[in-house]
């Protein structure tokens, strides 16, 4: 499949991973927009947030559990953080497999994605 995560998943891109297990990869952002610049995705590919559905909704709730335990780590509880998921083309959704950013570090405008 031609995905730039799932190939950063295959280990054909190569990545900062920062957390990885049997269904998530955690890893650094190539073009951070914040201090800290995150994305967790899943391993099964998962085209954007509109696919989530009752049967993939633990893989997700996962997702984001594995999100809250990496934005500690980071040291970003303290001063916040914002987790997105850019769905679709009005989002600026560039990557077609679903991931969620964690952005910290910094004070965050609301039109920051
Ligand atoms: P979105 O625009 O919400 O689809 O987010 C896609 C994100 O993937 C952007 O923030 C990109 O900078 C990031 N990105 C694209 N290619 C890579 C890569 N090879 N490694 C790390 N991050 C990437």
């Amino acid at each position: 499949m031609d995905c730039i995560f799932c190939k950063i998943i295959a280990g054909e891109i190569p990545s900062t991973k920062v957390y990885e297990d049997e269904r998530v990869l955690a890893f650094r952002d190539i073009a951070p927009m914040a201090p800290t610049h995150i994305l967790v995705i899943p391993k099964e590919h998962i085209p954007s947030f509109a696919y989530i559905n009752e049967e993939n909704a633990p893989l997700v709730a996962h997702i984001l559990a594995v999100a809250a335990k990496i934005a500690r780590e980071e040291g970003l509880e303290e001063g916040g953080y914002r987790i997105v998921s850019n769905c679709g083309d009005d989002a600026g959704q560039t990557v077609k497999h679903l991931h969620f950013h964690i952005l910290g570090g910094r004070k965050l405008t609301l039109e920051m994605a």
